[in-house]
């Protein structure tokens, strides 16, 4: 059988013969700015102010204005990964024609490290036991096996001159099949977030995560916003929140909130530095309640954290609401 072939430039390996390569790209982190502020006015023009619009957008779910920005891929995968890629229903795909070409002998053979056992738990998943390097061993030896034997009836059929578009049907879905495929940022982190994911097929999720990276190159900033608040970021359901306020002893919640005063008040003096006696009162204004020789100690300890005020803002809403939830 033909051994891997030669990647086109700038192509990322996945698999054992596949891959994925940016072709072509339309804007990245300014395009998302510069729609965003169609809605949103001039306000914003530095790269932190730039920021701080992204996450909000991404925060808020605000997502058309990463619809503005476009991504060409060329990627080459085995046919049972395109079968679940092409359930992403708003791309636009073109894909290598079995009925026009002839197939190609290339066929994906898992590696020894890649082949698990049918996960107890998860009937979609596969379980962490190890199997044994003979099992492992007759796993590879039936895809080669398969994929040889189909690929000879194939060849023969098709030099019988059977049309190709019947012959093609008894190759197995291990075959590699390539498509260009070009989607928007929005639905790209949609894919991102479904294929990254643990419980996403590991052969599509080899895809996803080189597609990450390529992503992460071109719109850094919004890349950073998707990983902080979709990927890390975490939902609660109702009863989940129920049990948090049940369990959560108010006063701990009044430490937090007394931390994420100090973290606005420390974002805003950095923001636009204040003078030493300017920042208590600050400091009560956002409803602190340390005497000012506690806010002095911890103020000189110098280990408050800031971040986007907005944010640290709408934390210290949440985190009143969930204290009047817990308090009845
Ligand atoms: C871990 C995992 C397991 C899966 N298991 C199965 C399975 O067993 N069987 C199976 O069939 N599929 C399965 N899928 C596929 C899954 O059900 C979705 O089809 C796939 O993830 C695409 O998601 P999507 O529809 O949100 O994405 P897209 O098609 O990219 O759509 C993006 C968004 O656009 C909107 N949208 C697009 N088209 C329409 C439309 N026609 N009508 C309304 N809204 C639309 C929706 O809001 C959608 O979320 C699985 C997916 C994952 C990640």
């Amino acid at each position: 059988m033909e051994k891997s072939s030669k990647y086109p430039e700038g192509a990322i390996p996945c698999l054992d013969h596949g891959f994925i390569r940016l072709v072509d790209h339309m804007g990245g982190d300014d395009a998302i700015v510069q729609s965003a502020r169609v809605s949103y006015g001039r306000g914003t023009k530095k790269v932190s102010q730039d920021r701080g619009l992204i996450r909000y957008l991404m925060r808020h779910r605000h997502t058309t204005p990463f619809e503005m920005v476009e991504f060409k891929f060329h990627a080459k995968m085995p046919i049972f990964v395109a079968r679940q890629w092409v359930r992403h229903r708003t791309a636009n795909i073109n894909e290598y024609s079995l009925r026009y070409s002839e197939a190609r002998d290339e066929f994906y053979i898992p590696k020894k490290e890649d082949i698990h056992f049918q996960s107890k738990l998860n009937k979609q998943g596969r379980e962490m036991e190890k199997v044994p390097d003979e099992l492992k061993e007759k796993v590879i030896k039936y895809f080669k096996e398969i994929s040889e034997k189909s690929f000879a009836l194939y060849s023969e059929l098709s030099e019988d001159g059977i049309a190709r578009e019947l012959a093609r049907s008894i190759l197995p879905v291990n075959l590699y099949t390539e498509w260009y495929w070009k989607n928007d940022l929005h639905n790209i982190f949609h894919f991102l977030s479904l294929r990254m994911d643990d419980h996403a097929q590991y052969e599509i999720r080899v895809y996803a995560n080189a597609m990450a990276s390529i992503v992460k190159k071109i719109a850094p900033i919004a890349y950073e916003a998707f990983e902080d608040y979709v990927i890390k970021g975490m939902r609660f359901s109702g009863v989940e929140q129920n049990l948090f306020t049940q369990k959560i002893p108010p006063t701990i919640i009044d430490d937090i909130l007394g931390d994420v005063i100090y973290n606005i008040v420390a974002s805003l003096h950095r923001n636009k530095p204040k003078e030493r006696d300017e920042l208590y009162l600050l400091y009560k204004k956002n409803g602190g309640q340390d005497s000012v020789e506690d806010f002095e100690l911890k103020w000189s300890a110098g280990e408050i954290r800031t971040g986007n005020v907005r944010e640290f803002r709408e934390l210290k809403q949440k985190l009143i609401r969930m204290k009047n939830d817990v308090s009845g």
